[in-house]
């Protein structure tokens, strides 16, 4: 189907300034990887999150692959993780040997409390993950203190969410770990594909650029001359008496030259979404069809614009949207119990009504930084005339 407005596109265009930082640092970055570039955007980066450790990686795949290694998870050790995410959120710490426990969100918020984290926690439990999902900052003090309390460490998925804060502290500071996209969809993007991680703690913090990098380290002994015994050396300390094996998760230069300008303006953009979702909101709000997440402070970038409908209305309207409007509306995100992937590996158990009623209910409608005002004054009346349209058939 061709739609007038299609669900997504990519996030935001790029301003002369970076399309000029770009072709500089094609000129002028040597190497193109490893160099000035990262270590600029990564000082800056620890600058605006108000943060010690940043480490630019390739995707935040791989920042989370990177958080759940460093966990260091043995002996069916667990990790609880949100049904209602995206797939990386879960699945690299799979790979890193941990038991994953589902957590049910909270229907008004759609992320998860610390309420619903405290439910799943056992003797066995090691770590949570709280994704900060549509780019909301869930409530990471109280979750801080439950995390203190059962001693486990926290991974915050920023992936959504990069800018947001509760009483000044960004989404990212509180947890041991804070992982950022910047793929093209997400609230900013290096050409499509970038990442970050944030890491609390000095001794971890010193193992990432290994670990990101092949092992490359240096020899821990004078040299007479520097080619002997090789020209550098690979190695890993060990954890807590784990061997660790490492990877290539690097971000290039010119990618990390954009993220430089980028944190320019991803306050401007994050208030400029959320101006528009509050307009949105409330132009809806005589549709009681439709409950929306209204938050109008920094605590929320609405990087998605997402609402649940009243039962069983939700397939008439998208498929009305679609096909009378030609705006191409979506639900996300499949409850992870529900997929081949996790079925396969025992996880297709969940126990978590919100997620599954919220799901079963929800509508994310497009919501990109590119759509121009007129687009998204188009989708405000195509959802009016379409709910008004379903009122007048029942
Ligand atoms: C996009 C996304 C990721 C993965 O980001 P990549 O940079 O594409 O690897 C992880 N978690 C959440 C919640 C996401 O939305």
């Amino acid at each position: 189907m061709n739609f007038k407005i299609p669900f997504s596109n990519r996030s935001h265009a790029y301003t002369k300034e970076e399309i000029e930082a770009v072709v500089q640092s094609m000129h002028d970055a040597i190497p193109l990887t490893q160099g000035k570039y990262l270590k600029e955007f990564e000082k800056k980066f620890c600058e605006y999150l108000n943060v010690n450790h940043s480490f630019g990686v390739n995707n935040a795949t791989s920042a989370l692959e990177l958080a759940a290694q460093l966990c260091q998870f043995k002996n069916d050790e667990e990790v609880i993780i949100p049904l209602h995410t995206y797939t990386s959120s879960a699945y690299p710490f799979i790979k890193k040997g941990a038991k994953v426990v589902w957590c049910d969100i909270e229907l008004d918020t759609r992320v998860v409390s610390a309420k619903k984290i405290e439910k799943k926690i056992t003797n066995k439990t090691k770590a949570i993950v709280v994704v900060h999902l549509y780019g909301y900052c869930a409530n990471m003090p109280e979750i801080i203190d439950l995390a203190k309390k059962y001693n486990l460490l926290v991974i915050e998925d920023v992936a959504q969410a990069m800018g947001t804060s509760i009483n000044e502290k960004k989404a990212g500071a509180f947890g041991d770990f804070g992982v950022f996209s910047f793929h093209s969809h997400k609230n900013m993007t290096t050409l499509g594909e970038g990442g970050m991680l944030t890491v609390k703690d000095d001794e971890m913090a010193n193992l990432v650029p290994l670990l990101r990098h092949n092992g490359h380290c240096s020899f821990d002994f004078d040299r007479n001359d520097f080619w002997v015994p090789a020209m550098g050396n690979l190695d890993l300390p060990n954890l807590n008496g784990i061997d660790m094996m490492p990877n290539n998760y690097c971000i290039g230069e010119v990618e990390s030259a954009l993220g430089i300008k980028l944190l320019d303006r991803i306050d401007d953009m994050n208030n400029k979404k959320r101006e528009r979702a509050i307009k949105f909101i409330d132009s809806l709000s005589d549709y009681d069809e439709l409950t929306f997440h209204k938050v109008e402070n920094n605590r929320h970038n609405y990087h998605l614009l997402v609402a649940q409908m009243k039962d069983g209305l939700r397939d008439k309207f998208i498929r009305q949207m679609a096909n009378e409007m030609g705006i191409q509306c979506a639900v996300q995100y499949y409850p992870l119990n529900r997929y081949d992937l996790y079925k396969k590996i025992g996880l297709s158990k969940a126990d978590c009504p919100n997620v599954d009623k919220f799901f079963d209910n929800m509508v994310s409608l497009p919501f990109h930084h590119m759509l121009t005002d007129i687009e998204i004054d188009e989708v405000i009346q195509a959802c009016k005339d379409t709910l008004n349209s379903i009122r007048n058939s029942v």
